[in-house]
């Protein structure tokens, strides 16, 4: 067997190897809601798990498959189920294999959205412990007999903590704890959570993967390393009818996503699909955009802190330097407490104001006013967010413009 290819090649030639009439190199948006067999067998057969194949696209079509291929790919894993959002992940996987009497050990860093679905699936009777996850001790603490999942964040979204994502690989190895990761802030590029023994990771292919800002998609991919077989909630059906490998990611299937219903729909599929060829281009120059400037940032008198793992002073520098292949695009900042935060985002002219993150495009938005405006002032001075910090996701532009942007706005600022 010839030597495998690397990162872009793959997915330049993912759909064209799964053979799309005509010789074409993307897959075609398949909009059809429903196949038709001319054998009603070849339909009995696909109800019946014995032939790949499509009866109603709420379960997929062969756009999305030909995504989850290249999801699957860029991961290291074994399958993929795509959704219409990262969220619509997030919640079908905790839906299609956590009961109620469950108990689940979450990060106390989650993105906002994640924390809330969390407060949903507790108030429906899962119990879950929310930790510091930049120590596997405190995850290990907090696990307890009924403890059936583990999920945590790769960096946390505004203050970049970076979980101890391979000690607590070991941990959940030993427990046989599913080991869920949400790999949306690094993207598959910059960290494989295979690599520290996840056993299901979560895209919200909106961000780097997508990278558009012009699609919302969501993914979960099953790494293969975790033993379903001893799962004790798959349902019995799906034993009977299932190679064990299979039976996390078809429950996933169909109770999170044919009975959850958040289908990713084929339009939003090609488009992720075409952004995710560029994924690696974009961060390479995104994640060298986002070290200059948070250097450039650290050094400036106006600025009284930088959150950035890939600087010297991030308490996981360490930690990502050994498990990521760069230190990803996101940062946060807190200006000077002299300065009007809001005034000075308005000065910035390159980088725009807003919400989404893993653009192209540079982003920013004042962290306490907007996306933990709903926390209250306490909590936010319990979790550390000063009125001044602004979050960044760094984008494509040219390294010199953003710089410059940024130089001009502080410097109208500080006069
Ligand atoms: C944005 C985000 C999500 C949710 O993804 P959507 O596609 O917006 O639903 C989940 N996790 C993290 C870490 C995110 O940043």
């Amino acid at each position: 067997m010839s030597k495998p290819k690397g990162f872009t090649t793959t997915l330049l030639h993912s759909d064209r190897l799964l053979k799309p009439e005509f010789g074409a190199l993307h897959q075609p948006i398949h909009t059809a809601v429903t196949w038709g067999y001319d054998d009603v067998q070849g339909l009995v057969d696909v109800f019946q798990n014995k032939t790949k194949g499509y009866a109603y696209s709420r379960q997929g079509n062969p756009t999305t498959t030909a995504l989850e291929h290249k999801v699957t790919q860029m991961e290291g894993g074994m399958a993929t189920v795509t959704f219409s959002t990262g969220m619509a992940a997030i919640t079908a996987t905790v839906l299609a294999l956590i009961k109620a009497g469950d108990h689940i050990v979450a990060s106390s860093y989650l993105f906002g959205n994640t924390r809330s679905v969390m407060q949903t699936f507790m108030d429906m009777g899962v119990a879950i412990s929310f930790v510091d996850v930049t120590d596997a001790k405190n995850v290990a603490d907090a696990c307890r007999d009924n403890t059936r999942m583990v999920f945590v964040e790769t960096i946390a979204n505004p203050a970049t903590q970076v979980a101890d994502l391979a000690n607590i690989g070991e941990l959940c190895a030993k427990k046989n704890l599913v080991y869920v990761v949400d790999n949306t802030m690094t993207s598959p590029y910059v960290f494989k959570p295979v690599s520290v023994n996840a056993s299901l990771v979560i895209n919200s292919l909106t961000k780097y993967i997508g990278g558009h800002g012009n699609a919302l998609g969501g993914s979960v991919t099953d790494t293969g390393l975790y033993n379903w077989e001893q799962f004790p909630n798959i349902t019995a059906v799906l034993r009977a009818q299932i190679k064990p490998a299979m039976l996390g990611i078809t429950q996933i299937r169909k109770r999170g996503l044919r009975d959850g219903g958040g289908t990713l729909s084929p339009e939003a599929a090609h488009s992720i699909s075409v952004g995710a060829e560029t994924l690696a281009l974009r961060l390479e120059r995104a994640c060298h955009n986002a070290q200059t400037l948070a250097a450039f940032l650290e050094a400036h008198p106006l600025v009284s802190k930088v959150y950035y793992p890939g600087l010297a002073s991030h308490p996981q520098h360490a930690l990502t330097s050994s498990l990521f292949h760069r230190h990803g695009g996101l940062m946060s900042f807190v200006v000077d407490s002299t300065i009007d935060c809001l005034a000075f985002l308005n000065r910035l002219q390159v980088v725009i104001k807003s919400s989404n993150l893993g653009d192209t495009r540079t982003l920013a938005i004042p962290v306490a006013q907007t996306i933990f405006f709903e926390l209250g002032a306490e909590r936010r001075a319990e979790m550390g967010i000063p009125d001044t910090m602004i979050r960044l996701s760094v984008g494509i532009e040219d390294t010199e413009d953003l710089i410059e942007d940024f130089r001009q706005a502080l410097e109208a600022s500080g006069s």
